[in-house]
């Protein structure tokens, strides 16, 4: 895998837009494995395909690619995405692609992390303001992709700061989270939702009671249950089952992710 990108093909673009879309599209074409099953390489859908930007010819997974400058070293929280609507059908019906993020900066990629379909719930997405009625498309309402909502281990790296990462560990974390996969959505905002309050625990180990404190803030994106802690209870045995953290006595666990 080389960072570089082919600055020759792009010669021709004058919108800076377009010209990262086709360095960095064929940037994936030329570098890019797949990382869920390891294939060498991954197929382009024809331009302007609604549904996603590349393909899997073995395992049949769908790869959509946003890309952005990596100005201040961050990576950012929000990413824009197309239309509101849509993103939450696709989401709703489980028909969403994977996402490559990559950030760049001087023609060369910089960080590429892959974030796994199963982690995206409605809740990671922002409805953005509509468009003015001066505009093309007056009224268009698009949407932000929150990835600061999105828990560590769903942020899979393939590239971070520079560095590549061996293939087989950016497979074997994917691996990690499939579990995701066959929950139903509700399930899987509760255990994003669980996951992201340990990611915010600034240590290894955390205690049962150091998860309560989360219960107000739970409580008001699920006004309708009323047994909150024995559902982060419930859930942290279900992470415990997965692998995700272990129980080291009463009460009181370790990350392992
Ligand atoms: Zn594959």
């Amino acid at each position: 895998m080389n960072l570089q990108f082919n600055r020759e093909i792009a010669i021709n673009y004058r919108s800076n837009s377009q010209r990262i879309r086709v360095l960095t599209e064929d940037w994936v074409k030329r570098n890019l494995y797949c990382p869920i099953c390891g294939k060498e390489i991954l197929n382009n859908y024809e331009a302007n395909k609604p549904v996603a930007d590349f393909y899997c010819e073995d395992c049949k997974s769908d790869f959509e690619l946003k890309s952005k400058e990596n100005t201040k070293g961050l990576l950012g929280n929000k990413i824009a995405d197309g239309a509101y609507d849509t993103m939450i059908n696709r989401i709703t019906s489980m028909q969403n692609p994977n996402f490559f993020f990559l950030t760049y900066k001087n023609n060369s990629v910089n960080n590429l992390i892959l974030i796994p379909n199963h982690f995206f719930v409605p809740s990671i997405i922002e409805k953005r303001k509509p468009l003015s009625d001066t505009a093309k498309r007056a009224g268009w309402v698009g949407c932000n992709i929150n990835i600061g909502n999105i828990p560590e281990s769903g942020k899979i790296y393939i590239v971070k700061n520079d560095i590549k990462i061996q293939r087989e560990r950016v497979i074997s974390n994917y691996q990690k989270t499939k579990f995701l996969q066959t929950s139903n959505l509700e399930s899987r905002g509760w255990i994003m939702d669980i996951l992201n309050c340990i990611s915010r625990i600034p240590f290894d180990e955390f205690s049962l009671k150091q998860m309560y404190s989360f219960e107000s803030e739970l409580r008001l994106k699920y006004p309708e249950n009323n047994f909150i802690k024995d559902k982060i209870r419930q859930q942290l045995q279900y992470l415990r089952d997965k692998g995700f953290i272990e129980f080291k006595s009463p009460g009181n666990y370790k990350k392992i992710l």
